[in-house]
């Protein structure tokens, strides 16, 4: 048998950079807009998010519409853009008309999003099934996109928004060192909260570097594709924000022992026998630097770090990052009371 593979058509279209040229559409700093012309690197993003054809698909920050075109001709059941830019309603009304699958576009800021009503309820899958055919796809500008993975991370963790539909993968774009950060295994030199985080929740992986001279405008810096797919349990099974406070305290101090970043966690007064306590109840030694620890080993710790909450919830305030004047409310009374090591 011969399977032949058939690509959506999209009737002749300008080319991108026709279309950045005919509607004068530069990029624009504030935006951190760059982007990216070469058919063959959008087709390569998109097949990285693996099987596409009949899904639904959400693309975030389209601009032009270069990888859009990669993905219609994908041929998948429904897309869905959203755009921050209006200026590329003009493009992405051609698109929307040309493309043979619906393509619909919001234009909106994709950070306070919801899409928890985006996609067919036909396509809503259990948590503990494969994952939907619902793929989110987007090349955003690195600020955007590192603080969207964490809201997103906090989503999956709460299966809100895209991830009421189930295990929902994602495909997108950052700074190659943050990409290097998210896949960092034990003991690499990039191993950092970014790690923990995304591994606690999802399978990463870095699928390959796009090099800054391939965008237009041209950034100073390389970029990695990643692919999430959530996993059916995360390693840490804790509220996000607690593990979340517990990772960055850790990782506070990344070359000295881990007891000293978990110290912070602490107000003053009993910050030094907390920090021993919690890595005696997790089983870890003191001396472990944070880089050096597995996430089901930060995962002790977070839930040592349950524990003694539970037996002084107000500890769960202080946080060492607070203003002088909130941390003092901790750090100028008389803690003792608060130190109790029968846990
Ligand atoms: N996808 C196009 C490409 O690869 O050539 C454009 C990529 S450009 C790096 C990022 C795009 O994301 C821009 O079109 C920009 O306007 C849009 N964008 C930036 N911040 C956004 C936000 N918060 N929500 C939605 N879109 C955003």
């Amino acid at each position: 048998m011969t399977v032949k593979l058939v690509h959506a058509r999209l009737p002749p279209l300008p080319t991108i950079r026709d279309i950045i040229r005919l509607y004068k559409l530069r990029a624009m700093r504030d935006l951190s807009q760059n982007f990216l012309l070469e058919t063959k690197i959008t087709d390569r993003i998109v097949a990285a998010a693996g099987k596409i054809k009949d899904g639904e698909v959400c693309e975030v920050g389209p601009g032009p519409g270069s990888i859009t075109r990669s993905i219609i001709r994908k041929n998948p059941a429904r897309i869905v853009v959203i755009e921050k830019d209006k200026r590329f309603e003009a493009p992405l009304e051609m698109l929307a008309e040309a493309s043979p699958c619906p393509l619909d576009i919001i234009y909106g800021d994709v950070m306070n999003f919801k899409m928890d009503k985006m996609f067919s309820e036909v396509r809503k899958r259990e948590w503990s099934e494969k994952p939907p055919d619902i793929h989110l796809i987007g090349n955003l500008p690195f600020n955007v996109a590192t603080h969207l993975i964490i809201r997103w991370l906090n989503s999956i963790a709460e299966r809100t928004n895209a991830w009421n539909y189930g295990r929902v993968p994602m495909t997108l774009t950052f700074q190659k060192e943050v990409a290097e950060r998210m896949v960092a295994p034990i003991g690499s030199p990039q191993r950092c909260r970014l790690s923990v985080m995304c591994q606690n929740w999802c399978h990463v992986k870095h699928c390959f570097t796009i090099p800054g001279k391939a965008f237009v405008p041209k950034p100073e810096v390389d970029v990695g594709v990643v692919h999430f797919v959530p996993l059916e349990s995360p390693v840490i099974d804790l509220p996000f924000q607690l593990i979340e406070k517990v990772v960055r305290c850790v990782f506070n101090f990344r070359q000295k022992y881990h007891v000293r970043g978990v110290a912070m966690l602490f107000p003053m007064a009993t910050r030094d026998a907390y920090a021993l306590e919690m890595c005696k109840l997790a089983d870890l030694d003191p001396t472990l630097r944070p880089f050096q620890l597995t996430v089901e080993e930060m995962g002790r710790l977070c839930q040592a770090y349950n524990r003694i909450l539970e037996k002084q919830p107000k500890l769960a305030f202080y946080n060492s990052r607070a203003s002088r004047a909130d941390r003092s409310k901790f750090d100028d009374e008389d803690d003792s009371d608060l130190l109790d090591l029968q846990i």
